[in-house]
């Protein structure tokens, strides 16, 4: 930890795949001999750059950008982009350092990296956005490449940041490679299903941990926080599945609808107004409530997808879930549930679905959206979908005899851990001290 000060997030996202390791380098110690934990830790690469861009109002504004180019023993660099005003080196870290366990689980080929800024596009005009973006990708342009490094979306990074990201790539390079970057537009490269991907696959996998207790989505109450791409999505696929939801968040406070979050009027505030949730709440004639106090783990449920942010679920929280008989959480978000709410759901028997797993249907499709780009194809959504959906159930099955063949039967944050690092471990021994 020493060598990396103050990268809180980073040294949780370290720490809790070390404590999966014990039974793993007790089996393996050339792991531990050839210096793959040490190697692991320590990013092939890491940029850190000025993104200076001109205001509404004609004044200089200065962003930090950041690219942490992880690990790419398994294929080229993938992992999205963050703008958010949080956004520092150590979250960047964290994320790197769980994609590359992440894309490992996928059995795609991709590595694991990172990227984004301190900017915050809340509030900022469509000009604004733009001209940050442009400036943003005249420094990372030089850094990536599809057999590189492919970036994405992720917290503040949609479909309109990606088209203006990849619009000044094209323009700096001279070439339409569309595989440099995924979540495109569908008519200039990108996948379909991809926009639904993370989240209709943390509900895939939620539906799956509930089969194993012989119960399914169907009926269950479920607990949404954030109202973005990943909880949008959630919403949409626990609905399809019988479930109701109950709630969804953004960073004013949350909704409480007793009677099913209706998700057009949802869409409509969140992603075509960009408005604050208390407006769904307005708008929905006193169906629902706004709370600003308070998180939606309040609210009484039995399946939690948290797909805000990480650390959005602590020991309180778990506490209370515990108590109104949560059964499953599956992590929609990164690293949403503190390391100790991820204890207290493990000693609570509760069927606990780590990131890591769960969210991994995202960063899979975008390696299906590369292998369209590769051969210049496009897939039918029912092709793409079935995809998503045998790769959330390899996925999940993997975690579970993983964990099982390492003797922690059930426990998928081991299960999870265990088979990333196995693969990615395997692949850098194999290639030598690189
Ligand atoms: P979006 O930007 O689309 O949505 C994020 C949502 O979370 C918004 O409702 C936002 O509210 C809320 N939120 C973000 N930060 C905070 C905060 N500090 N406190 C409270 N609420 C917050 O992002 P995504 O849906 O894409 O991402 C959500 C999570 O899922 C992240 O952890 C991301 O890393 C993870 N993820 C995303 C993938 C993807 O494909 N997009 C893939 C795998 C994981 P507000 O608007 O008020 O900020």
């Amino acid at each position: 930890f020493h060598r990396n000060p103050g990268e809180s997030e980073f040294h949780q996202a370290v720490t809790e795949v070390f404590e999966a390791l014990g039974p793993v380098v007790k089996r393996h110690p050339e792991y531990v001999e050839s210096g793959i934990l040490r190697r692991m830790c320590e990013p092939e690469r890491q940029i850190i750059f000025r993104v200076p861009w001109v205001d509404d109002e004609g004044g200089i504004q200065i962003n930090r950008g950041f690219r942490v180019e992880f690990n790419s023993a398994l294929g080229p660099y993938k992992g999205g982009l963050r703008f958010h005003p949080s956004v520092y080196l150590g979250i960047i870290k964290f994320l790197g350092f769980e994609q590359i366990f992440k894309n490992a689980l996928t059995g795609m080929p991709i590595g694991g990296g990172k990227g984004g800024s301190d900017f915050n596009p809340s509030g900022r005009s469509d000009g604004e956005i733009m001209r940050f973006c442009q400036s943003f990708m005249t420094e990372l342009y030089r850094h990536i490449g599809e057999y590189t490094d492919v970036p994405a979306g992720d917290i503040g990074v949609g479909g309109r940041e990606i088209g203006y990201l990849f619009g000044q790539y094209k323009r700096i390079t001279n070439r339409f490679e569309a595989g440099v970057l995924t979540g495109k537009g569908m008519s200039w490269g990108g996948s379909l299903v991809r926009p639904e991907a993370t989240g209709y696959g943390a509900v895939m996998f939620a539906d799956q941990m509930l089969r194993t207790r012989g119960q399914s989505m169907d009926g269950q109450k479920v607990l949404v926080s954030g109202s973005g791409n990943v909880a949008l999505n959630a919403i949409a696929k626990s609905q399809s599945l019988g479930a109701t939801v109950l709630t969804a968040s953004d960073s004013s406070g949350y909704v409480v609808d007793e009677d099913g979050i209706d998700l057009e009027l949802l869409r409509q505030v969140k992603e075509t107004e960009r408005a604050r949730i208390g407006e769904y709440a307005e708008r929905r004639g006193g169906k629902a409530r706004f709370v600003q106090d308070g998180t939606v783990w309040d609210v009484p449920g039995t399946v939690a997808i948290p797909s805000a942010t990480q650390n959005e679920l602590d020991d309180r929280s778990a506490k209370t879930l515990l108590e109104n008989g949560i059964v499953a959480v599956a992590e929609g978000a990164n690293m949403p549930s503190t390391q100790k709410a991820t204890e207290m759901f493990l000693a609570g028997d509760v069927l606990f679905g780590p990131g890591k797993a769960a969210n991994a249907g995202g960063v899979a499709t975008s390696a299906l959206e590369m292998q369209q780009n590769a051969t210049r194809d496009t897939w039918s959504f029912d092709f793409t979908h079935e995809k998503l959906e045998q790769i959330m159930t390899d996925i999940h099955d993997r975690c579970l005899t993983t964990a099982e063949e390492y003797g922690s039967p059930g426990n998928y944050v081991a299960g999870a851990n265990i088979a990333g690092f196995v693969k990615v471990a395997d692949a850098m021994l194999a290639q030598g001290v690189v």
